[in-house]
């Protein structure tokens, strides 16, 4: 096999959780930084088709791309660093792969073979993992691997890497194991034990990992860097720390001091020289230094969990950056919000997101903050299901349409100020059946859109079966929510806001998906503005 493409798998030990993403996307930045076109794909051992059926709960975030897969979160990691699109092909899962082979199966493309995991799910892997490669758009493509080595789920992957890097030949595939390295406190010590046990398992599947990564809360001391080179097959200069850091953003410059590029593109025989961080610098620079603090509620019922609005959060980082201006974003439960708590919960706020959602649980929370910073002139910002509920609290509380709901929550209502598409009404499967992926929308003049994109037209990604529905357009319109983005095509209304209120804006699509270190969203941007005046006055 000749290739020109290099390929680099990350496989991960011991226990899930230690930063893959974070690892795989880090390096990915150092490597495009020295010129080098970078993509990162994302390959998951769940049967799920795609993660869009997941709740986050189970899974976090469901990212979406401008193609429109539903994909992992880590893909948003991806963006974020590199600032380059990724696609369908950069996440795969277990579902898809068994999926397609029984697809090929019934078109009867196996002549009458067994189909089995070695080599029918294998070679099917192996293609998913060169279809990027095969593109021609990238000198390198690193493959995360999701879950942990040893994992029943995972086998069918590491063999698929075991067959690759033999086809791809020396120099042209590499493993990076990421491990753990704990820290037992009663012993005083950092224990080297759980790694070695984990690259055995990789060796168990006839793959030798090249370098190492070791997560860990101290720093690893010379000899145990020896020890483990000893004892997993490594070279020394091979076994990298990942000590924790305050900020994901800072561990490209961890990985650039440990020297990860440098063993890397030397396995790979690639030539390396310093990468150019100058802008991701700059970045870092204006998020550490901020000139001014504010405090944002966010509104939304997985406010628990960390990683169920992580674009947003990411976003709010980069606009924070941006504006020289810290963010601390509050979480609120929707459910604990009601006419009584509002005020006390929201009224020191320089800022309110209603965040995306489905079902009813915590919406009258959420039309109940709405119709609080509406009145009380606080910056606000929704964002689908948010939007959305910036729509039935205008009908009910400002045109007394005292009913007025979505159909998703009330399909009795009398007032369906939100309802579903045509389209989406004969729509049964729950999977991959939403309006997904970037869609146009026009800006209207004098609006608040238009001055924050500088656009006429622009495209950003959805995730929704609902919409405004127009039949309450002229209604809501002459009230004073003023329609201000329509999709170009269709006539769907994509953003509305308040032109009396001093910073209301609700968009039906996400533009969290698209907010990166390097082009942090205008929309947030300009929010976090907003907020930072709200405060000062
Ligand atoms: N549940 C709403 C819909 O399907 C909003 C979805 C969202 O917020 N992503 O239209």
């Amino acid at each position: 096999m000749t290739t020109t493409t290099k390929y680099i798998f990350v496989t991960g030990g011991v226990t899930s959780s230690l930063g893959k993403g974070i690892i795989a996307a880090s390096l990915a930045k150092l490597l495009q930084a020295q010129g080098y076109r970078t993509t990162i794909q994302k390959l998951d051992p769940y049967i799920n088709v795609d993660p869009g059926t997941l709740n986050p709960y189970e899974h976090g975030e469901c990212y979406v791309t401008e193609d429109g897969a539903e994909t992992d979160l880590d893909l948003g990691h991806y963006e974020r660093f590199l600032n380059v699109n990724t696609s369908q092909a950069n996440n795969v899962t277990t579902g898809r792969i068994y999926q397609s082979v029984i697809e090929k199966e019934r078109r009867g493309e196996f002549l009458g073979k067994t189909v089995q995991v070695v080599p029918h799910i294998t070679d099917e892997i192996k293609e998913r993992i060169q279809i990027l490669g095969n593109s021609g758009d990238y000198d390198i493509v690193i493959t995360e691997i999701g879950g942990t080595v040893g994992d029943i789920e995972s086998l069918p992957y590491i063999e698929a890497v075991r067959q690759l890097k033999w086809d791809l030949g020396d120099n042209n595939g590499i493993v990076i194991h990421l491990t753990l390295v704990p820290f037992l406190s009663a012993a005083g010590e950092l224990k080297t034990k759980p790694t070695q046990h984990s690259v055995k398992t990789l060796m168990e599947s006839g793959v030798q990992a090249d370098v190492l990564v070791c997560r860990t809360e101290h720093e690893l001391p010379e000899d145990l860097r020896t020890k483990l080179a000893l004892f997993c097959n490594v070279r020394e200069e091979a076994v990298i720390q990942s000590i924790d850091a305050s900020t994901i953003y800072d561990v490209p410059n961890l990985m650039l001091n440990q020297g990860l590029d440098k063993v890397v593109l030397k396995k790979l025989a690639l030539n390396s020289s310093k990468p150019d961080l100058t802008q991701w610098n700059q970045f870092l620079q204006r998020h550490k230094n901020p000139k001014a603090e504010i405090t944002i509620g966010l509104i939304g019922k997985y406010v628990e969990l960390q990683d169920s609005y992580k674009s947003i959060l990411e976003a709010f980082i980069h606009a924070g950056a941006e504006n020289e201006v810290k963010v601390n974003v509050e979480a609120i439960h929707s459910e604990h919000l009601d006419t009584k708590s509002v005020k006390e919960k929201l009224a020191h706020l320089n800022g309110v997101l209603v965040a995306p959602g489905f079902g009813e649980r915590g919406i009258e929370g959420k039309i109940e903050a709405v119709r609080y910073v509406r009145e009380n002139n606080i910056p606000f910002f929704g964002i689908c299901l948010g939007m959305q509920m910036a729509v039935i609290e205008y009908a009910r509380n400002v045109l007394k349409l005292q009913d007025a709901n979505s159909t998703e929550m009330d399909p009795n209502t009398s007032h369906p100020v939100i309802n579903l598409m045509e389209e989406q009404k004969h729509i049964e499967d729950k999977g991959g059946t939403m309006r997904l992926g970037a869609w146009a929308c026009q800006l209207k003049e004098n609006s608040i859109v238009k001055a924050v994109y500088k656009q006429d037209v622009i495209t950003e990604r959805h995730r929704h079966r609902f919409e405004f529905n127009n039949a309450y357009r002229e209604q809501i319109e002459a009230a004073g929510m003023i329609p201000t983005g329509v999709n170009p095509d269709t006539g769907l209304v994509e953003v509305v806001e308040i032109p009396s209120h001093p910073w209301f804006v609700g968009v039906q699509y996400h533009p969290e998906y698209k907010s990166t270190v390097a082009n942090p969203h205008p929309l947030f941007v300009a929010f976090v503005k907003a907020a930072t005046e709200h405060k000062t006055k």
